[in-house]
């Protein structure tokens, strides 16, 4: 006879776990942790293992076991035992590090309890104001508690939110053992905002089945999608010669890169598209009269789409090519990184499970897109199928980024019904 399974508490937060995820989302906030795009280092930049040796002892002090900082590369593990047996391992991801071009050192969170709906002038800098109109999340919060930084700094709920509340779920879960759960890996990883957060991540050694980054925004959202990316690069050769000796005879690269630029769609540039839009970027250029080089990146949700951002760039130089005789346009087109979907389609349980455990936090689940990447697509394509769950943060990048603590708790408890309902899966 199968035995009646064991009276489980709710999974809500009460006040003082609210008030224990809002003392752990400052207290991490308040730590230095941008990354840096130029660095020869990884991590990136030294800063960032202040908030990962803080985030280990806080494991050990939870008796967390295998706790372990990558002291190489700066992955923080641990693990949460199982409290049944034959569930299937999962993971737990959020990153560390802050985006680099917004300042993020003296973070100063500012706390509003009860918040009465008005428009938010942040005390360091009164210039910068939150209103409804650029943040429209703020009439969903009144009654909140909302948390900003103080307008000089980003707050760096991009990720300490997500941070905050896997810690809160762990430690919600080791004081409720009697909630059937399987093993559950967490990792704290750095320099996810310089777009190689997972270029050492140990997948083997992590040993999940799946994973969840702890990263996306807005309440209820799942996000199985990325862009795919590929990089062109279109090289046009000239003919250098004395200026004073060029008639007929010179080929100027700067002169037929600018047509060449001119020629690409305009309604296909970043500026010009947003959604499920694909796009085509030139990014950056260089050289002189002889060469220049032209950098791209291209975007698109699709592989057809995709395919035409770079059919795009070669009509273009093709066109330019026919009126500019003696200089040449070589295109190279090279993929960078894929939409994680075609490996979460593979493993619809992992996507499945993620909604339900969002509808059985009382909210909608909301399956969600990026335009770009995340730590998560690597992560996929390395055999770790990993979708993104919404932190409740909001402004991400900026010096108007903010948090509603409600929202902070609907994530947290998200993760306990996702930790009970993966309980109840066989591998
Ligand atoms: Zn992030």
């Amino acid at each position: 006879m199968a035995q009646p399974e064991k009276q489980l508490p709710a999974f809500v937060l009460n006040a003082s776990e609210y008030e224990e995820l809002l003392q752990r989302f400052v207290r991490y906030a308040k730590v230095h942790t941008s990354s840096r795009e130029d660095s020869e280092t990884f991590p990136s930049t030294p800063w960032q293992w202040d908030l990962l040796r803080l985030l280990k002892q806080e494991l050990l002090d939870m008796k967390l076991s295998e706790v372990e900082l990558d002291e190489k590369y700066g992955y923080l593990y641990a693990t949460l035992p199982a409290t049944v047996e034959g569930a299937p391992t999962i993971g737990l991801i959020a990153h560390v590090d802050t985006y680099p071009s917004t300042p993020g050192e003296n973070v100063k969170p500012q706390v509003l309890r009860n918040y009465d709906g008005k428009e938010i002038v942040l005390p360091g800098d009164p210039r910068q104001v939150i209103t409804v109109d650029d943040t429209p999340q703020l009439k969903e919060w009144i009654g909140h508690t909302v948390i900003t930084a103080d307008g000089t700094t980003l707050l760096g709920a991009d990720d300490k939110a997500g941070v905050a509340e896997i810690m809160t779920c762990v430690d919600w879960l080791i004081r409720h053992p009697e909630v059937p759960h399987g093993k559950i890996r967490v990792a704290f990883t750095p320099d996810e905002e310089i777009g190689i957060g997972s270029k050492y991540f140990d997948v083997p050694k992590f040993g999940a089945v799946c994973a969840y980054t702890v990263d996306g925004s807005l309440l209820g959202e799942i996000e199985v999608e990325t862009f795919s990316g590929d990089s062109a690069t279109v090289t046009v050769t000239g003919y250098d010669i004395h200026p004073g000796l060029a008639k007929g005879k010179m080929k100027n690269a700067v002169r037929a890169a600018a047509d060449f630029i001119g020629r690409l769609p305009s309604e296909r540039l970043p500026e010009a598209t947003e959604k499920r839009e694909p796009y085509l970027h030139p990014l950056a250029i260089s050289g002189e009269t002889g060469k220049v080089v032209v950098k791209f990146i291209l975007r698109a949700f699709s592989e057809p789409e995709l395919k035409a951002m770079g059919d795009y760039v070669r009509k273009a130089a093709e066109a330019a090519q026919r009126d500019w005789p003696g200089v040449t346009f070589e295109v190279d087109i090279k993929e960078s990184y894929r939409n994680m979907k075609v490996v979460l389609d593979k493993h619809p349980r992992v996507v499945n499970l993620a909604k339900d455990a969002v509808r059985l936090a009382g909210i909608e689940a909301v399956e969600g897109y990026i335009r770009g990447g995340t730590d998560g697509s690597a992560l996929s394509f390395k055999g770790l199928p990993t979708p993104n769950i919404f932190t409740g943060a909001v402004n991400y990048h900026g010096f108007k980024e903010c948090v509603s603590l409600e929202w902070m708790a609907k994530s947290c408890e998200t993760l306990l019904h996702l930790a009970h309902l993966w309980g109840k899966e066989r591998a």
